[in-house]
């Protein structure tokens, strides 16, 4: 297989539509305000790029998507994640909604879609992910939240922490993917007997928590929610009894190329500020650029730009070429060229590169801006608050990033958690 690296007129028109979209509307004082303000994200942002159909633009036409493929709406994060540095935009709108909001349309039934998918891609209401617990996000043993039959019905019980855009769905409506246990845990096998239900915020027994005051993303708020005797009825299970973990899974390799990819535009966007700014800035009577220590940094980071992007969008070609083997809906795993467990390890590989990458970016930049890096007079600060959230845990920490791409080169049995 080889990846043609030829823009189609499609991904030009798309990627060009969001670029205008975004100078006019996601200006540098704008995200400025929206940070400044904090949550709830406004609600023109998202309607604006709703009506472009670039959130959850993967989702199938006759699902009520657009049906392009996750190159494009890769590049599309680019651009979002290039205009929003602060990656509130980026993060509730590519990595939630349409990294979760594709998968959730592929498992979840005509009710769920009608009422709640369908809105969501117009603009009307939220959908997002819900599986940290207060024992622990990484360690799927820790999730304690269960689910009971009772005739047609589930009853739902346990608590959701760290969730991204309770507020938001609190205000517009929507709900949540959940996970919980519809049996007990399994010694050694604690993913199994976990299944995914889509939970209604406004459901009787949700209690939407207070959200945290978090260090950055400021305009997207992040909160929990307790579920005490939650009744869903069995349309409002996601797949199959018990296979959530493995539904999760996919899920989370979506929003991963969703970061990767707005990642790319953030590093993009601190370059482009800071070339100016290292070329007129002078000290010792030369502009800072001419200084090795600064000049060999900014080619290097530049370098490692270009191979994120490269990687990124070999993995989101990688991806598509998986689903268009598998089909829709999948029912049994038919991806030929590539193994899921192949296009995984590439993403995890770009999930821990991104972040990374962009945090250390924008702490060099600030460095070469001197004090005025440090205010909020330029993007950086934010940008450095902003993508701490995907270094420290958002949509997986960077070590169970490397812990995927160490399993697909030494096997299973050198897992540290089995
Ligand atoms: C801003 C923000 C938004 C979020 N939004 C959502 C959301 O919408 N939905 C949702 O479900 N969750 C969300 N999360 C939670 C996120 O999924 C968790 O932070 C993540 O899974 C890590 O879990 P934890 O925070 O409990 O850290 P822990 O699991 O306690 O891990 C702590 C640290 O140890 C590292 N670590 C863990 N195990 C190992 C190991 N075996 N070897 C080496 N290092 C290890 C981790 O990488 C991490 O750095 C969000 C988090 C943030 C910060």
């Amino acid at each position: 297989m080889v990846f043609d690296f030829t823009e189609t007129e499609t991904q030009r028109l798309v990627v060009k539509s969001v670029k205008d979209w975004c100078e006019r509307n996601l200006t540098f004082e704008r995200v400025r305000e929206m940070d400044d303000k904090g949550h709830p994200f406004p609600k023109e942002i998202v309607e604006g790029l709703c009506g472009l159909r670039v959130v959850m633009g993967t989702v199938p036409a006759e699902h009520g998507g657009s049906g392009i493929d996750w190159l494009t709406q890769g590049m599309i994060a680019e651009v979002i994640g290039y205009y929003d540095p602060t990656i509130a935009t980026a993060a509730g709108l590519m990595a939630v909604e349409t990294g979760w909001g594709f998968t959730l349309d592929r498992y979840c039934n005509e009710t769920v879609r009608e009422k709640y998918i369908k809105p969501a891609i117009r603009g009307e209401k939220f959908v997002g992910i819900a599986t940290t617990e207060p024992g622990g996000g990484s360690d799927v043993a820790a999730f304690k939240s269960t689910a009971k039959k009772d005739g047609n019905e589930w009853i739902i019980n346990g608590e959701k922490t760290f969730i991204s855009g309770t507020e938001e769905c609190k205000k517009w409506g929507g709900g949540y993917w959940i996970n919980v246990r519809t049996g007990p845990i399994q010694p050694g096998a604690p993913h199994r007997n976990m299944t995914s239900f889509f939970l209604p915020i406004d459901a009787e027994g949700v209690e939407v928590q207070e959200p945290y005051r978090d260090a950055g993303r400021m305009a997207i708020s992040t909160g929990g929610f307790k579920m005490k005797d939650v009744r869903l009825p069995d349309e409002y299970k996601l797949g199959e009894e018990g296979k959530g973990f493995y539904y999760t899974m996919e899920g989370f390799d979506n929003a991963r190329m969703m970061i990767a990819a707005s990642c790319v535009g953030i590093i993009q966007r601190i370059i482009d500020e800071a070339v100016p700014y290292i070329t007129e800035r002078k000290t010792f009577g030369r502009p800072l650029a001419k200084y090795e220590a600064i000049q060999f940094e900014l080619a290097e980071l530049y370098r490692e730009m270009e191979a994120l992007k490269l990687m990124t969008r070999k993995t989101t070609w990688m991806q598509d070429i998986r689903y268009k083997e598998e089909g829709m809906p999948q029912k049994i795993s038919k991806a030929k060229t590539f193994k899921p467990t192949d296009v995984a390890g590439w993403i995890s590989m770009i999930k821990w590169k991104g972040p990374s990458l962009a945090l250390e970016a924008a702490r060099k930049a600030m460095i070469w801006f001197g004090a005025a890096g440090y205010t909020k007079e330029y993007i950086l600060e934010s940008a450095w608050r902003g993508v701490m959230s995907y270094v420290v845990g958002a949509e997986g920490g960077l070590n169970i990033q490397k812990i995927v791409v160490a399993r697909e080169l030494l096997g299973r049995d050198y897992v540290p958690y089995k």
